[in-house]
């Protein structure tokens, strides 16, 4: 198999029309490289489910803020593109930054309510970030199926209300989490990791296991659940909590548990700050 990579948003355009001219479904993977298996797992799903699969790969500076990991945000692009080419993808768009931004954009995108909590609370502008470049990679590809990962739940739900308030004409689907056999979510931010710092890790996911069994069980006290919860991250010394939270499908945090609910937490260890996420 082989891929194209293009660089600009003409030639985008111009290859996109060509696959449309030959009848093809447009699926499109919005990413920002350092491919892995959460990644490819989305491909995969596009490929089977369009007959014309594009990714993009760029690291949107308008998402990290002044003090996060934009610079040193793990990039290998000829890595990128042979994992592309195993996973039936036809068409690698990898802009410039300039290319995206030839100027700072005077109109954003702010999806109100859905990004105010959770990692939009500790990471200001970082939702409007996405949105903003979410829209315009939309406008530019034109795909009929857009593919996200459950493992940014958060993300999911402000891009689906996005285009459900602008009537964006797409179908965003929506893939589930891929978890290192320990059950760490794969992330390109794991590769930060010391050894020590990847063996506390997994207490992350332990935890929300946890809070959706307590659910399952019944359970309906949220401080309680959530009590537990911290107190099994608080066994992994390495681990600074951010949150964990217990919030409805509008990513708004619950006082009541009436299912389905979905847990959060966000974690830093070291320098590493890592997400994850269940469905309850
Ligand atoms: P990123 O490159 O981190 O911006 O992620 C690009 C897309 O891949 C997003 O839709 C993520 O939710 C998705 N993704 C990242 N990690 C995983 C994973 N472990 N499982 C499933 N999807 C993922």
């Amino acid at each position: 198999m082989s891929v194209t990579l293009v660089k600009t948003i003409a030639e985008v355009r111009d290859r996109v029309a060509q696959a449309r001219a030959f009848g093809n479904m447009i699926g499109f993977v919005p990413t920002m490289g350092a491919l892995h298996a959460g990644h490819t797992r989305l491909m995969d799903q596009a490929a089977r489910e369009t007959g014309w699969t594009a990714v993009s790969i760029f690291v949107n500076p308008l998402q990290f803020g002044p003090n996060e990991d934009f610079t040193r945000y793990p990039r290998n692009l000829e890595a990128d593109l042979e994992m592309c080419a195993k996973h039936g993808v036809e068409l690698v768009f990898a802009p410039d930054v300039e290319e995206m931004y030839p100027s700072k954009p005077l109109t954003t995108v702010d999806v109100a309510r859905v990004g105010e909590h959770l990692c939009g609370a500790y990471r200001p502008g970082h939702f409007q970030g996405v949105a903003t470049v979410v829209i315009k990679l939309l406008n530019i590809v034109q795909p009929d199926k857009v593919y996200f990962g459950e493992k940014d739940a958060q993300q999911l739900a402000v891009i689906r209300r996005m285009v459900a308030d602008l009537n964006v004409h797409v179908t965003v689907i929506e893939a589930p989490t891929v978890r290192e056999p320990d059950g760490l979510a794969v992330s390109s931010r794991n590769r930060y990791l010391q050894p020590e710092e990847r063996k506390a890790a997994p207490v992350l996911y332990r935890t929300l296991e946890l809070v959706r069994k307590r659910v399952k069980e019944g359970a309906r006290d949220v401080e309680a659940i959530k009590k537990e919860g911290l107190t099994l991250l608080s066994t992994e010394p390495l681990v600074r909590v951010e949150y964990l939270e217990i919030v409805d499908a509008q990513m708004q945090p619950v006082s009541e548990i009436i299912p389905p609910v979905r847990v959060l937490g966000a974690i830093w260890i070291g320098s590493t700050r890592l997400i994850d996420n269940l469905l309850c």
